[in-house]
């Protein structure tokens, strides 16, 4: 198999996707999910006319002109005053509170003179502090979008609009397994031979700030039957997409091809043409989805980037396409060969300009530059030379978390 265009290897692994069911969650847990239909208020808001200050409720015709009224009772938030204002009449007030039958305005509290039940008013102008019947939203106004995702704000309409229950995207769940036998959990005991395993720890948090779910199936070892054994667990177990990390080149302990074949899953392609990250595969089988990242940190992770993210986004219903930023470069590179290039790079605003930094070295196991980037210059195949200040795009790393 030859190497693929990122973008070709991008379009193979979205075709067809669909986004998950619907599932109902209570309000005060839907933050950061997303939206399965559009919602529409279910009351008008606010429900009645209502004073928007703390003060009196009076008839705009008695106050055109400086007057002295007569308090006749009150109405306070969830209270309303029952009777209806009469000329001359004033009702005290106060913010929240629906405004009696009868009055069309409201007079600051720090306006009057009281003296008793009799209030001096200053001249006013009618309708003035008053909040009108559906100034925010009516009911069936349609406010809430498909597919957008709730953030605290629209949390707080959703509420606001009658809903105590929302209906979003069930989070896509991705099973993901770290392969080889030099591989220990942090804070386990680590043997002469052995590091610890990051990739898993790194993708699964990527898919989770995404809206996904994560399953974590530890570390395999390099032997096929393991391998095999925890991908059943998950494919058993509902999850949507399996991930690999590791074992996915061509050397002599590299198994995860042999044993996603094995289970039946049809390999689409597990080679492209990008840099880190050429041994990623892809494949499908009964509905699920498997991508073997390769072990080396960078490229899991650049990997996880730019292919799992748009995943997650397909399948969350969301619009997967990528936001690329123009920027300048801060340091002269030499001419691509075919492989796209994405290069960890710090970003600085310079005289209101984007300048996009690379790391001089950009070796795939160097998980700590990657850790320091702001985003990864991207070369696309056969970029002639370009030097510093010339214009590049560039793709966020940390933004996205
Ligand atoms: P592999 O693709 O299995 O040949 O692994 C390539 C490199 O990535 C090797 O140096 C591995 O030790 C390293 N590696 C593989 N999996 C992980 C992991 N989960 N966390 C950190 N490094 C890994
Ligand atoms: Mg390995």
């Amino acid at each position: 198999m030859s190497l693929l265009a990122v973008e070709d290897a991008l379009q193979r692994i979205l075709e067809g996707i669909r986004p998950t069911e619907t599932e109902s969650v209570p309000v005060a847990q839907a933050d950061g999910r997303v939206l399965a239909e559009p919602l529409a208020a279910t009351r008008t808001q606010p429900p009645w006319a209502t004073s928007a200050m703390d003060g009196y409720a009076v008839r705009g015709a008695d106050v055109a002109e400086a007057a002295t009224l007569n308090l006749i009772g009150q109405s306070a938030a969830g209270h309303r005053f029952e009777g209806e204002l009469k000329p001359g009449e004033t009702v005290r007030i106060f913010t929240g509170a629906p405004l009696p039958a009868g009055a069309d305005t409201i007079v600051i509290q720090e306006n009057v003179g009281v003296d008793g039940d009799l209030i001096t008013m200053p001249a006013t102008e009618t309708g003035r502090f008053v909040r009108p019947l559906g100034l925010d939203f009516t009911q069936g106004d349609e406010l809430l979008r498909e597919a957008e995702i709730l953030s605290s704000v629209r949390i707080a309409l959703a509420a606001a609009m009658g809903y105590s229950q929302l209906p979003v995207r069930r989070k896509p769940v991705f099973a993901v397994l770290s392969t080889g036998d030099e591989l220990v959990l942090p804070g386990e005991k680590i043997g002469p031979d052995q590091i610890i395993a990051s990739n898993n720890f790194g993708v699964a948090a990527l898919l989770r700030a995404q809206g996904g779910a994560s399953v974590d199936l530890g570390i395999a070892p390099d032997d096929p039957d393991a391998i095999a054994a925890k991908l059943r667990i998950a494919m058993d177990g509902g999850a949507d997409v399996l991930v690999t990390t590791g074992g996915a080149s061509v050397g002599d302990h590299d198994y995860v091809q042999d044993v996603l074949t094995s289970l039946g899953v049809e390999i689409g392609f597990w080679k492209i043409a990008m840099r880190p990250g050429k041994p990623l595969m892809f494949g499908r089988c009964g509905g699920k989805i498997f991508i073997g990242l390769p072990g080396n940190p960078v490229s899991a992770l650049v990997c996880a980037r730019v292919f799992l993210v748009p995943l997650v986004r397909a399948l969350l219903g969301l619009d997967a396409a990528e936001t690329y930023e123009d920027a300048i470069l801060g340091a002269d590179l030499p001419a691509n060969d075919q492989r796209q290039d994405y290069l960890r790079a710090t970003l600085a605003r310079e005289n209101g300009k984007l300048v996009a930094t690379p790391f001089s070295r950009q070796d795939s196991s160097m998980l700590a530059t990657l850790g320091q980037s702001d985003a990864l210059i991207v070369r696309p195949p056969h970029a002639p030379a370009a030097s510093s200040g010339m214009p590049c795009k560039v793709l966020r790393m940390q933004a996205i978390t």
